[in-house]
């Protein structure tokens, strides 16, 4: 039933109730008793009505409204919309957040709802089997607080959420954890962790084939490669047919044995995840030296090698891998710029970075194959690359050296004019030569 009523119309009744009362009480003889009684009556039933509301919102658990007439009829009408549209609104709030639930739960990785400030408010079963996170006991607490892996605590301060995370699972370490994690939301963020166990298994499989194959070619190698030049350097006279043979041979076994050697080097530097190794590193000295070498080996083609080193600038970091990655850069720059260009060796600082780079005169890369330049045995020119002895390897050693220090790679190239590869080194120390005058300055 729909009645509707205005305020006026209240008014209106009110105001034909105490005139009926007032007629009646002129008559009676009573008249202001009359007209509150009448007042009185009206009041009850107000009351009355007002509390067979109360019982219905408070008593009980139906949501269909007493039966009444009038403008109580209408309140009740109106009330019992109202419900009817809540009870529906909640019903489809209710079945979205099972959608979300039951997604949720189909997925194969642990998901976790954390607020912007990393506190758990909600996580699937898998959470649970992955992370050891409950739902019922862990809700509330902060995400590092339960995970604490420092790679994991690193990942989380560093903020940078483009790139993942790995680590053992907290309750399985034969377990490998993918974490990720991105905005959902507007405060909210979501949290993955994907169980990438074998491809981790075969990814080390490929490591272990790759760095015992290199170990066991080792040997025959060498072993070859002494013949050949033990053949050559016997005094009785080849013709020039086998002279040329065996020029051959040696320049092809001693190929292979630099391609052995950098597939190692690459495998140890892949497998070494070791921060232990780290120690202060006199980097001036160690990058004279590599110029020294360079311009020792650079006899034939006659570079013109600029150094541009700053003293007192140092890092922390990985001797042998810092020390390759510097040469494979100026090595590259020898061995890819015609003879008689120019090669710059520069080590400063650039904004709150230290900054190492080589630059060159030599032809350059086309921009669509530097993204590809760090790929292993990637090589843009393969002829080329071959007689310079290339192998595709170099900058792929460079790229996991960096990873292991934070460090990025830069390439500026330009076709037909020269490239510049650099390296970016985050936190740069003092030499420890200025360590100390400081420390001393601080003592005084
Ligand atoms: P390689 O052992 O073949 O030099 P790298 O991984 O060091 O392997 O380099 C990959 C490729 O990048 C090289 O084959 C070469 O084509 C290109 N490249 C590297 N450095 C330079 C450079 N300074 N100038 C031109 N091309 C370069």
């Amino acid at each position: 039933m729909s009645f509707h009523f205005t305020g006026f119309s209240l008014y209106v009744r009110l105001a034909i109730l105490v005139t009926i009362a007032a007629f009646i009480g002129y008559f009676v003889g009573y008249f202001w008793p009359t007209i509150a009684v009448a007042l009185l009556l009206a009041l009850l039933w107000q009351i009355r009505h007002l509390n067979q509301l109360r019982s219905w919102l408070w008593r009980t658990n139906t949501i269909t409204p007493p039966q009444s007439e009038g403008v109580w009829g209408a309140i009740y009408d109106g009330l019992f919309h109202l419900v009817k549209k809540h009870r529906s609104k909640q019903r489809r709030a209710n079945q979205r957040i099972r959608r979300f639930r039951d997604g949720a739960e189909a997925l194969p990785d642990a998901a976790l709802v954390l607020s912007d400030d990393f506190v758990i408010e909600w996580g699937n079963k898998k959470a649970q089997k992955l992370l050891g996170i409950r739902r019922s006991g862990d809700v509330g607490q902060r995400i590092n607080n339960l995970i604490r892996h420092p790679d994991f605590t690193e990942f989380l301060a560093k903020g940078d959420f483009d790139s993942l995370c790995h680590i053992p699972s907290p309750v399985n370490d034969t377990i490998q954890l993918e974490l990720r994690v991105m905005p959902y939301g507007t405060e909210q963020v979501l949290f993955l962790a994907r169980d990438v166990s074998k491809i981790y298994r075969l990814e080390q499989m490929r490591r272990d084939f790759v760095a015992n194959v290199s170990h066991e070619l080792k040997t025959p190698l060498t072993v070859m490669r002494g013949y050949v030049e033990m053949i050559q350097a016997t005094d009785e006279g080849f013709d020039s047919h086998w002279q040329k043979v065996f020029g051959t041979m040696e320049a092809q076994v001693s190929r292979m044995d630099r391609l052995v050697e950098q597939l190692l080097t690459l495998s140890k530097v892949e497998i070494n995840s070791d921060q232990d190794n780290k120690q202060f590193l006199d980097m001036p000295r160690m990058l004279n030296g590599l110029i020294d070498d360079a311009k020792w080996l650079n006899q034939d083609k006659n570079h013109n090698i600029q150094a541009d080193i700053r003293g007192d600038l140092s890092i922390v970091g990985i001797d042998t891998e810092i020390k390759s990655a510097c040469a494979n850069l100026i090595a590259n720059a020898i061995a890819y710029t015609p003879a008689g260009g120019d090669i710059e060796v520069s080590w400063q600082m650039v904004g709150n970075k230290a900054k190492f780079s080589v630059k060159d005169s030599g032809p350059g890369i086309k921009p669509e194959h530097v993204n590809r330049l760090t790929e292993r045995f990637y090589r843009v020119d393969k002829s080329r690359s071959r007689n310079t002895g290339g192998s595709g390897l170099g900058l792929a050693i460079v790229k996991h050296v960096l990873q292991h220090h934070n460090a990025e790679l830069a390439i500026d190239s330009k076709w037909g004019k020269g490239s510049e590869f650099s390296i970016y080194f985050e936190k740069p120390k003092t030499s420890r030569k200025n360590k100390k005058k400081k420390d001393k300055d601080k003592g005084k």
